[in-house]
């Protein structure tokens, strides 16, 4: 079968490779849109380290071709939305975590694209169909159930470690999908103000249509001051970092209020260092709390985004800027993503 991968580092394309085998509780997915990530970049450029032969991707919706014996809840035929992250459930690793996300090591339960292919690819596998598929039933577009795997999942759980309460000062550093997924969620958890950091014009206007009170820029000036200007000089309560490199983790912290929380779903580079100067940290008592988690998995958790969908609690397609269709656009959605064009938000492509 053929999928779009790395050959090695910076070098990506069309690959050939062997339909994967279904295991017995396992299932065999055919792609019917699938989204490319920025984190499918940042694994081609290298960023996760050497990687041979890969078929990358780990964003999709699709029917179930084959399913295990031993598998109950799903059948063939049936349309899916998978998650980006498919913990292996009976590891006593993943039973220990509190985000099933990190099985025996960091980043464990990230098969796709960690450590099997992903899914751009003509049919890709999933490992342990009944805890880790959802359904998507008729009425939801499956379009809509693909920003669930990722982009709502982890944009979400930046709000849920932050522990947003009704009422909360919040800022949300970096408005790609994440960042504007994590404004969303921020608005259904009851925060008063919403200030969201970033500069892309159309993201910026999806911010406020999220929710987002203001949009500020580093480009008018250090944030942490701007974010203290506009909250009477208390600062946030919390601080969702979906964006931004060390610098920008450094004015979170400067910018939250004792106990505050800075919550952080951003990718770091393995060369970047964050440096934390005491006096922002209350001296390192100034009870702010960091905390730092990577998308949980599972179809129980997409399934409740799902429904969210469907009781119309959200919209995540407007962060859809880019649509491509046929198996042949792949490399060029791939392409927009690795270039990230201003107009970009979140591409997606429909593979029939
Ligand atoms: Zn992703």
């Amino acid at each position: 079968m053929r999928g779009y991968g790395m050959y090695s580092i910076d070098n990506v394309g069309w690959l050939e490779k062997d339909k994967p085998v279904c295991g017995p509780l396992d299932a065999i997915v055919r792609p019917t849109i699938i989204a490319p990530c920025s984190s499918d970049i940042h694994v081609a450029h290298g960023g996760s380290g050497p990687k041979e032969n890969l078929i990358l991707g780990h964003e999709a919706v699709g029917i179930v071709e084959e399913v295990g014996q031993y598998v109950r809840r799903f059948k063939p035929g049936d349309l899916v939305a998978v998650p980006c992250v498919t913990p292996n459930w009976l590891s006593r690793g993943v039973q220990n975590f509190r985000s099933f996300s990190h099985d025996r090591g960091p980043f464990g339960s990230f098969k796709f694209v960690g450590e099997k292919d992903g899914v751009m690819a003509e049919c890709f596998h999933v490992n342990q169909a009944d805890p880790n598929l959802a359904h998507i039933r008729p009425g939801v577009e499956p379009e809509a159930a693909l920003m669930t795997v990722d982009m709502m999942s982890t944009g979400f759980h930046g709000v849920e470690l932050a522990d947003i309460g009704i009422g909360e000062k919040v800022v949300v550093i970096g408005i790609g999908p994440i960042g504007l997924m994590a404004i969303a969620a921020a608005a259904l958890r009851g925060a008063s103000q919403i200030i969201a950091v970033g500069t892309r014009p159309r993201a910026r206007e999806v911010a406020v249509e999220y929710g987002a009170s203001e949009v500020i820029s580093y480009r008018d000036g250090p944030l942490d001051q701007q974010v203290m200007d506009l909250t009477r000089g208390k600062g946030a309560h919390k601080v969702v970092v979906a964006g931004g490199g060390p610098e920008a983790f450094a004015d979170a912290i400067r910018m939250t209020r004792p106990n505050g929380v800075i919550s952080n779903v951003n990718f770091f580079d393995v060369k970047d260092n964050i440096a934390i100067r005491p006096l922002d940290w209350g001296l390192g008592m100034g009870d702010k709390d960091i905390r730092g988690s990577f998308c949980p998995g599972g179809g129980k958790r997409i399934q409740r985004l799902i429904n969210m969908i469907e009781y119309k609690r959200i919209d995540p397609t407007k962060m859809i800027s880019h649509r491509f269709h046929g198996f042949d656009s792949i490399p060029e959605a791939f392409e927009l993503m690795d270039k990230k064009s201003p107009d970009l938000i979140k591409p997606v492509v429909y593979l029939d």
